[in-house]
């Protein structure tokens, strides 16, 4: 496994393997670091269906916000190369920001419409043009084939596909489902700032989207009950302090008033535990 830290020896690293292999698949999992067993899911989808896996490691300033937590985001690189190594990673890219976007940063950007602006776009404003920005930077420098996105962030895996199909981009957006604790809380760098009370309430996230299938489940369509019967839920977990819930189109992400069974609806919530904000998410089942 190899390490690049300079977009050049990316390049020269990926030419080398195109030489070598012949017309060998790219697999792109683009990561914050900190790895666990959510990346590793994504590694290992990656492995079973692409020649080559490169793994990148970026904690991105430009998808956060003036007050949110860049300069305290957990960074373990070590860890994160045995994490790699073990599960067959060819390269890893692991630039700094400098390396990312000069000394006098960017100046070109994305700009997503209104999939960014709302859900988590609403509270975090500019933080999916980051992502954007960033993803398709890394596109161009990675070249791959296939990119792997966990669906634990259920809009941005949307958007980076919007994305793709709106600007033509040659990659295969694979989705792939979220790995979770054993009490249900979906797996996240962030999990690390949680006290031990924090992290005992951070499973009503999950309990809350579980009430919400099960009363889909026993034929509730509306969405409006369905959003007061959580907020009476979380009512009794004061720790947690919803940021939002929404049941929205899976595939659009337009809000709807009421489930359908015809097209697949996602719900989504974000709430802030303490200080730290976690988000979860399912795409409602509505038979058992
Ligand atoms: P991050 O390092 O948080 O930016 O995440 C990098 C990628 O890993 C993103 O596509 C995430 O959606 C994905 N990911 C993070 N946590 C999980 C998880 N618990 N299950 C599946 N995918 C995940």
């Amino acid at each position: 496994m190899k390490i690049c830290t300079s977009i050049t020896d990316l390049r020269q690293s990926i030419l080398d393997i195109r030489v070598k292999m012949q017309k060998p698949t790219i697999g792109f999992v683009p990561t914050m670091g900190f790895l666990h067993e959510g990346h590793a899911s994504l590694i290992k989808r990656a492995r079973s269906l692409d020649d080559v896996v490169i793994v990148s490691i970026f904690v991105n300033p430009l998808q956060f916000g003036p007050n949110e937590d860049y300069n305290r985001y957990p960074r373990e690189i070590e860890q994160d190369e045995k994490l790699c190594e073990g599960l067959g990673v060819d390269l890893i890219f692991a630039p700094t920001a400098l390396e990312m976007y000069g000394a006098d940063g960017c100046e070109t950007s994305i700009h997503v419409a209104y999939l960014g602006d709302h859900l988590c776009g609403a509270s975090r404003p500019g933080h999916f043009d980051g992502v954007c920005t960033v993803v398709a930077k890394l596109f161009q420098i990675v070249t791959p084939d296939r990119a792997y996105f966990g669906k634990k962030d259920a809009q941005q895996w949307r958007i980076v596909r919007r994305m793709v199909k709106d600007l033509s981009m040659p990659v295969e957006i694979v989705p792939c489902e979220i790995v979770r604790e054993e009490d249900g809380l979906a797996k996240s760098s962030r999990n690390v700032y949680l006290s031990p009370e924090e992290r005992q309430e951070a499973v009503h996230l999950r309990k809350t989207l579980l009430l919400i299938q099960d009363a889909a489940i026993k034929g509730q369509r509306d969405v409006k009950q369905l959003k007061s019967l959580a907020l009476a839920y979380l009512a009794d977990h004061p720790l947690v302090a919803l940021d939002y819930l929404e049941l929205v189109d899976g595939d659009t992400l337009q809000p709807c008033a009421a489930i359908r069974g015809e097209a697949p609806t996602l719900c989504a919530i974000a709430a802030y535990v303490g200080k730290t904000r976690l988000i979860d998410n399912i795409e409602l089942e509505l038979r058992a």
